[in-house]
């Protein structure tokens, strides 16, 4: 399980009452009121929630793996320094990368084509014949993107 940091303050000085459920006892005070918050999606717990272990937040999974800060690692991957999980821009599927070949996957489910460093529609990482000047271009990766942008797209 992710060590259990608050949402709100950011600090790992939180007492964790269940599996998924944590306390934040500088925001309880700050606030006033008990601040629990769930540990995966890293959103307040909802004060009337009928479970206290199991979070019952929409797309609690979706969520916390989209924030999970694992990247690949794999030196060889065109996708190294890529967060581990991505989702798909059309389907919100929860999509991961193999590790082979170019950087631009395909979603499983819609059939979208998108780059898994940038995001965009589509990305060439191989070096191409430039016939003006009789050379071969080896182009710049594309910028890496965290999902901060997905979480926002998504609504979560
Ligand atoms: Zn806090
Ligand atoms: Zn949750
Ligand atoms: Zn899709
Ligand atoms: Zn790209």
């Amino acid at each position: 399980m992710s060590t259990a940091k608050c949402p709100s303050c950011a600090s790992s000085d939180v007492g964790v009452l269940d599996s998924q459920r944590a306390v934040c006892g500088y925001c309880s005070k700050v606030n006033r009121r008990v601040f629990q918050f769930c540990c995966d999606c890293q959103r307040e717990w909802p004060r009337d929630a009928s479970s206290t272990s199991a979070c019952m937040l929409p797309d609690c999974a979706l969520r916390a793996a989209l924030l999970s800060d694992t990247k690949i690692s794999d030196p060889f991957s065109s996708a190294r320094g890529c967060p581990f999980f991505r989702a798909c821009p059309k389907c919100k599927a929860l999509l991961t990368h193999n590790g082979k070949g170019c950087p631009n996957i395909t979603c499983p489910h819609c059939h979208t084509y998108f780059c898994f460093r940038c995001l965009s529609p589509e990305c060439y990482d191989d070096q191409y014949y430039d016939s003006d000047n009789e050379e071969y271009i080896e182009p710049e990766p594309c910028v890496i993107v965290d999902n901060t942008q997905t979480l926002e797209d998504l609504g979560l």
